[in-house]
């Protein structure tokens, strides 16, 4: 450890509020040991400070480190051969995908995310079983490496669930309307990897007690309200309350989410959630497109938070998530990427900014966010819903050494009017690749674009490597499986009708 001089042009301490952020022009952060000294004009930290080296210079901006508040894989499903879908068949294209080593998987995700300037990333993981391990623990805990040795922060929670896993009736019922040969052959490969809720504690307990890095967090997660029992979700509401940790859930992504709670509770799945006493400020939940007002009213009122992922709700046929609604109403919203970026390459950037423009709604006088909100939701908001809020999301003296220098030649050429504001520019015109370099607990992960820590080429190589042989016999029996089941699993969710009423957003009319 050891201390620096981080200058640029313009230091962007912290969003003040929809107009404004904290900035010091010619500034500078002085850090020691990963700790935020004193941050002030950079010609004046010079004169009083001695740092080990000065980083950056008057052609960069500095942030905060931005948050990516939803995510799971590495390689994404696109690049796995799927082409985008709606939700509820596309999660059974996930059984034709190569199978790709999870810590190499993860390594490459991290690679890219440093790569946007993300410091922190919430990861949700379907439990990882591999043919030779003899217990979720050691699969899992492989991705927790990943992260550890590319030096990001993360929240981790493993997810699964207990039911429903086909369409929304129950299981036997869904295999006891397909041809019985293949159902034969779902409920033989259902049996191959079963995994109990049992097993889900106890891989979370053994990842609580050996990943207790400063940069590493262990939460856990119920897939969704649906998925999961009562019984199930109680069980997780109390390894949660026991161990003081976080929450996340995947909720009312889709319309098919929302009708389940119609159908079955006479209510949504929130409103269940918030009946069981599941709901408060430690759970964050990823998507929430098919909100109602009272739902808004809920998440308000208990201090729930939403993970906001705009790309994933286009790319999967979910919709546009009622964000204009919850920030007037004060809801915490932050940003997460899903694996599924609008260009399928985890730049947190471009999420911002898909933001910033899908919540313009038509009219004069509409709010939507702006920019500040939006950098916001991307740093102070994505460290709270990570549970690293109090150390950071924001530069003050006190906080970790968290931050990202982006160049300012490519956003401002040829010209920028010299009146635009910082935080304007770089909503408007950021992209992952102005990002220079990348700190985390004044430890710089990128420097000049090019990573410290891991060997970029190498782990591209091993992963080109790992994949070039031809699919293994379990590949491509899961593909076979998943081409036959597919069809009858859109037919179930095409013969739902689906439910009418006011949209939140009025984009355009047909009359
Ligand atoms: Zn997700």
């Amino acid at each position: 450890m050891g201390s620096s001089l981080v200058h640029g042009k313009y230091v962007v301490c912290k969003v003040i509020d929809d107009d404004t952020s904290q900035v010091v022009e010619d500034g500078a952060v002085f850090q020691r040991d990963g700790e935020i000294v004193e941050i002030g004009k950079y010609t004046d930290l010079k004169s009083r400070h001695d740092p080990d080296e000065v980083i950056g210079g008057p052609d960069f901006v500095v942030i905060p480190g931005m948050v990516n508040a939803h995510h799971h894989m590495g390689l994404t499903p696109f690049q796995l051969g799927s082409l985008d879908m709606p939700l509820e068949p596309g999660i059974f294209a996930e059984w034709s995908s190569r199978q790709v080593d999870p810590y190499l998987d993860t390594l490459w995700c991290a690679l890219q995310m440093i790569e946007s300037g993300i410091t922190t990333v919430m990861h949700n993981q379907a439990m990882v079983r591999t043919p030779t391990d003899a217990d979720f623990y050691e699969s899992n805990a492989r991705i927790v490496d990943a992260y550890e040795d590319s030096g990001m922060r993360v929240a981790f929670s493993l997810y699964n669930r207990d039911r429903h896993y086909f369409t929304s009736q129950n299981d036997d019922t869904f295999l006891g309307s397909i041809p019985s040969a293949l159902a034969d052959r779902t409920r033989k490969s259902m049996r191959a990897r079963p995994i109990t809720m049992d097993d889900h504690l106890s891989a979370s307990e053994a990842l609580i007690a050996n990943k207790a890095s400063d940069r590493t967090r262990i939460f856990i997660s119920p897939h969704n309200v649906h998925w999961c029992s009562d019984e199930y979700l109680m069980a997780i509401k109390d390894f949660a309350t026991r161990h003081r940790t976080g929450l996340h859930i995947h909720l009312q992504e889709t319309v098919y989410q929302r009708m389940y709670g119609d159908q079955h509770w006479g209510k949504t799945p929130l409103a269940h959630l918030n009946e069981l006493g599941f709901l408060g400020p430690e759970l964050s939940c990823a998507h929430g497109v098919w909100l109602t007002d009272s739902d808004i009213d809920i998440l308000a009122e208990t201090g729930t938070t939403i993970c906001h992922n705009p790309s994933s709700n286009l790319r999967l046929n979910s919709g546009v998530a009622p964000v204009n609604r919850l920030l007037q109403r004060g809801v915490t919203v932050a940003i997460g990427i899903d694996e599924a970026g609008i260009n399928d390459d985890n730049d947190i950037l471009q999420e911002m900014r898909l933001v910033q423009k899908i919540h313009r709604e038509p009219g004069v006088g509409v709010s939507s966010p702006s920019s500040h909100r939006v950098l916001d939701m991307a740093t102070r908001n994505g460290a709270r819903v990570t549970f690293f809020g109090d150390e950071t999301g924001t530069l003050e003296p006190g906080k970790r050494a968290d931050m990202v220098l982006l160049r300012l030649d490519r956003i401002s050429e040829p010209y920028l009017d010299p009146n635009t504001d910082i935080v304007d520019a770089l909503v408007y015109r950021g992209r992952g690749s102005d990002v220079d370099t990348v700190i985390v607990d004044g430890e710089a992960l990128l420097r000049g674009g090019v990573h410290t820590k891991i060997d970029r080429a190498a782990v591209a190589d091993q992963i080109r490597e790992s994949l070039s042989g031809p699919r293994k016999p379990a590949e491509v029996a899961g593909a076979e499986l998943n081409r036959d089941l597919k069809p009858y699993i859109e037919r179930w969710f095409a013969s739902q009708p689906l439910p009418k009423g006011p949209p939140h957003y009025r984009y355009n009319a047909r009359s």
